[in-house]
């Protein structure tokens, strides 16, 4: 699956939240994304803890790896959710990213 497949898909089922759950304005809805991500970070973050025994027993008894893949894709899916509404070309702006990064580290391709 390419970038610009997860981009299609997530269009899809941003055009579902968009109407399940209709907000007023993008501004409205940029906010949501927004806050979407810090929820879902602070999952990932929950489950990273619990995966260095940081957090309560009972959390540790039920970790799994799985967890961790599922709280990873939630941040990923609301990041991509949030670049949607934003107008931003996702894998236009990760090839520019990834050659900054290559430039300054002095990386060859
Ligand atoms: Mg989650």
């Amino acid at each position: 699956m390419t970038i610009r497949d997860l981009v299609t898909e997530y269009e899809k089922i941003s055009k579902f939240l968009n109407t399940r759950w209709p907000l007023k304005n993008t501004d409205h809805k940029v906010f949501a994304r927004t806050m979407k991500i810090m929820e879902e970070l602070g999952e990932l973050s929950d489950e990273i803890l619990t995966s260095m025994n940081l957090q309560r027993n009972t959390k540790i008894e039920k970790f799994s790896q799985e967890n961790v893949e599922d709280e990873f894709a939630d941040v990923m899916a609301s990041l991509l959710l949030l670049g949607i509404e934003l107008d931003i070309d996702v894998e236009k702006v990760m090839k520019k990213k990834i050659k900054f990064t290559k430039e300054r580290f002095e990386m060859e391709d």
